[in-house]
């Protein structure tokens, strides 16, 4: 048997792009347009460079504390991971080992199935309806656990908490893992629920409401057993995820939930001016509750005018995949790049539809 026998062959998950182009405006990652708390800065400016000798505290035991105070939990319902994305990985890996499928949405975050190939996992994937809704009744069958992003990606519609509760009730005997990666956008949080479900385990993330997709921040709650296994796992993958410096610079984040509130109110007002601005134009728009909303237009395709803004300098995210390659996903910016992106529209659609 060669070495090339012997590998664990993988498909990765392709991120969006971070190209450099020169004045290029930016829509395809759902970064925040707006930096961070500018306490992060002090923070930074004060890190005693002298800590960064020793290994940083494995359980990350004061951010943990301000985390388990901020979502009004005990600290041993938060774990913390390096982005969402790792806890996620850490997530399917504890919680998703019975022999049914996992369930996840046939259109829904495209990093799922390569997790689940990864670990070698049977999924199945629900199908939304033509409205991109979830069936719930898709919920109650057999299997391993289940996961959706709520809101979910990248159709961006939200799921109420009825919704949540009949799919927690109806498996008792699964971990279901909400992913809310968007939810500070306008959505509520089914956080409350934990204490209530001990089969919820909730996922959000520091890198689009808070704007720290640089640090690699995620968090997992639930309820504490749930997360000691989680835990559990972690510590024998890497038990140093977090560093010093993310550690810092996230409980600095934590403590001026104001700045966050304020950016986020100000995307989701930009982000119902462009809905409204690109129905205007004709174009189909779920009613997005994230930072992005998902659209096509019954006369180009989609395509073409993603190249055709890429030309422009404006770049989005565009899925070769059945059942969306009609649409494109666009990152809400700040009002003048939104403004730069509509007149763009106008101009294109007038000139090729
Ligand atoms: C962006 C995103 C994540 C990953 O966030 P990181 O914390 O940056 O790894 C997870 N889930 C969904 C649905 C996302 O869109």
């Amino acid at each position: 048997m060669t070495w090339q026998e012997k590998l664990r062959k993988v498909e990765p998950y392709v991120a969006g792009e971070q190209p450099k182009i020169v004045n290029m405006i930016k829509l395809n990652t759902n970064e925040n347009p707006y930096g961070p708390s500018l306490k992060i800065q002090e923070v930074i400016k004060s890190i005693d460079i002298d800590k960064l000798r020793l290994y940083p505290n494995s359980d990350a035991v004061d951010l943990r504390k301000a985390l388990a105070n901020y979502y009004h939990l005990e600290d041993e319902q938060v774990f913390i991971g390096n982005g969402s994305d790792e806890v996620l990985a850490l997530t399917f890996l504890t919680f998703f080992n019975g022999k049914e499928p996992v369930l996840f949405p046939d259109i829904t975050y495209s990093f799922y199935p390569v997790y689940c190939d990864l670990y070698q996992m049977d999924y199945k994937t629900v199908k939304l309806d033509d409205d991109f809704k979830i069936n719930v009744e898709d919920f109650i069958q057999p299997n391993s656990g289940i996961i959706f992003p709520n809101p979910n990606a990248p159709t961006g519609l939200l799921e109420d908490l009825d919704f949540i509760e009949t799919v927690l009730k109806n498996n008792p005997n699964s971990i279901v893992v909400v992913d809310e990666a968007y939810i500070d956008f306008g959505g509520e949080s089914c956080i409350p629920l934990i204490n209530k479900y001990d089969n919820l385990v909730v996922i959000q993330t520091y890198s689009k409401s808070r704007s720290l997709a640089g640090i690699r921040l995620g968090v997992a709650l639930g309820n504490k057993e749930a997360i000691s296994h989680l835990y559990d796992v972690k510590n024998s993958f890497n038990s140093y995820p977090i560093d010093y410096i993310t550690q810092q610079i996230a409980l600095a984040s934590i403590l001026d939930d104001q700045d966050t509130k304020q950016k986020c109110a100000k995307i989701i007002k930009t982000r119902e001016k462009t809905k409204q601005k690109l129905k205007e134009l004709g174009f189909v728009v779920p009613d997005s509750y994230a930072n992005f909303v998902f659209v096509k237009h019954p006369d180009v395709d989609g395509q073409e005018l993603f190249m055709a803004l890429r030309k422009e300098g404006i770049i989005v995210r565009h899925w070769n995949k059945e059942r969306i390659d009609q649409y494109l996903r666009i990152t809400i910016g700040t009002d003048d790049q939104m403004d730069a992106l509509l007149e763009f529209l106008e101009k294109y659609l007038r000139k090729n539809r």
